[in-house]
């Protein structure tokens, strides 16, 4: 079967020139959608044929950017405008869109490639100087993708080159041949703030509760020093204090991350399964808890720690949407918000089944994850993440 997944790879430190080429063409990307969302504003059209039979080659002159980025940043013109002409039709109050920021670099698919050097892999990106070529900073868990795009094992789609705090990143969707996962033990992870993890499968062979209680207590106390050192003035301290929260907090999500991967291998041929939360900011509707999660606990280094710990592991990570999950009936399959009327206790308004929330959480995404893997379909982000038979052999202690 095949699965679509999404991989975000940070780029190694560009050196100076290639940075200045990348900033470059991102301006010049960022120009050519403007122009193009102008011109698809005053043609009041919306379709991709008639601004590329009108506009596409008028501005291909004006901008300087390799053909395969010019097709992209139509697509993404178009997107915008359906999008907006969409809100419009329902009623909203929508804006004309206007470009305000600097765009993500769009890639066609014919406009990089993966290439390996040994065990490092360079992403040579045509632009409109000839071939840049940027090292990417893999590790075990990108390397089984990253060995099938350079072997031409799997196909690419359109990509982005996105810069976030000086560092630069790609997001690439792929698509590859993945074994059929039949037969294997799936572990439900719910991530959350009053029990940080909980781990389950879905008929309760295995259940475990990694509390959220001592975080809190730890973290208020943190805050307090804080804020009297901020009182007093103490910056430097303050500074310290940040610090040493960080450290803490990466030690506690390793210390997790690891006991959950433990718990894994105590079934036979494990599956992870995560809910995605990585782009849930860009997604229209992010769940109240989901927004809770992304301000109250490190999530996305908990997420990367147990993903990375999994691939060291052999064990695949399945990420599901984390939608409703929460509310979802494990015996009848009934969602609806009611259910959660006592935060703690989950309670189907339908058939009355009770469960620890939690629990119920962590169950409901290792069935979803299952329905993922028996459909062979997933979609954007969500998908096998990591293969075994690609990774290197385990310590027998599974410990990382
Ligand atoms: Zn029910």
């Amino acid at each position: 079967m095949h699965l679509d997944v999404s991989l975000r790879i940070q780029l190694l430190r560009p050196t100076a020139s290639k940075r200045a080429a990348l900033s470059a063409m991102q301006a010049e990307y960022t120009r050519a959608v403007s122009l193009l969302l102008e011109s698809a504003k005053e043609l009041d059209t919306t379709s991709l044929g008639r601004l590329h039979r009108e506009a596409y080659h008028r501005i291909k002159g004006e901008v300087s950017l390799p053909s395969e980025s010019l097709r992209v940043a139509l697509n993404q013109t178009c997107h915008i405008v359906r999008s907006w002409k969409a809100r419009l039709k329902r009623g909203c109050e929508a804006k004309p869109p206007v470009i305000k920021r600097l765009q993500p670099i769009g890639i066609g698919t014919r406009g990089y490639r993966i290439a390996q050097d040994g065990n490092r892999f360079v992403l040579r990106l045509t632009t409109v100087n000839g071939f840049l070529w940027l090292p990417l900073k893999s590790n075990a868990y990108y390397r089984p993708y990253l060995e099938a795009l350079a072997a031409g094992k799997a196909h690419q789609g359109d990509a982005k080159l996105v810069e976030q705090d000086g560092r630069w990143y790609l997001l690439l969707p792929t698509r590859q041949e993945v074994p059929e996962a039949t037969g294997c033990n799936i572990v439900g992870v719910d991530l959350g703030v009053a029990n940080l993890a909980v781990v389950s499968t879905a008929d309760g062979k295995l259940n475990r509760f990694f509390s959220g209680r001592f975080v809190q207590a730890r973290r208020n106390r943190f805050f307090d020093r804080r804020y009297s050192l901020q009182c007093a003035k103490r910056l430097d301290l303050v500074r310290r204090e940040r610090d040493k929260e960080h450290r803490w907090v990466k030690d506690v999500n390793h210390k997790v991350s690891r006991a959950i991967i433990r718990e894994a291998q105590k079934l036979p041929n494990p599956v992870i399964a995560l809910e995605e939360l990585r782009g849930i900011r860009e997604r229209i509707k992010a769940s109240r808890k989901v927004n809770r999660m992304l301000h109250s606990w490190a999530f996305g280094q908990l997420i990367r720690f147990i993903e990375y710990k999994a691939a060291r592991a052999g064990i695949p990570v399945v990420r599901v949407d984390p939608r409703k999950t929460s509310q979802t009936c494990l015996k009848c399959g009934h969602a609806e918000p009611g259910n959660r009327s006592r935060r703690a206790i989950f309670k189907c308004q339908n058939c009355g089944y009770e469960l620890h929330a939690d629990l119920n959480g962590a169950r409901n995404i290792a069935v979803k994850a299952a329905q993922t893997l028996a459909s062979g379909y997933t979609s954007g982000a969500m998908g096998l993440l990591t293969g075994p038979s690609s990774l290197p052999p385990v310590p027998a202690s599974g410990q990382i």
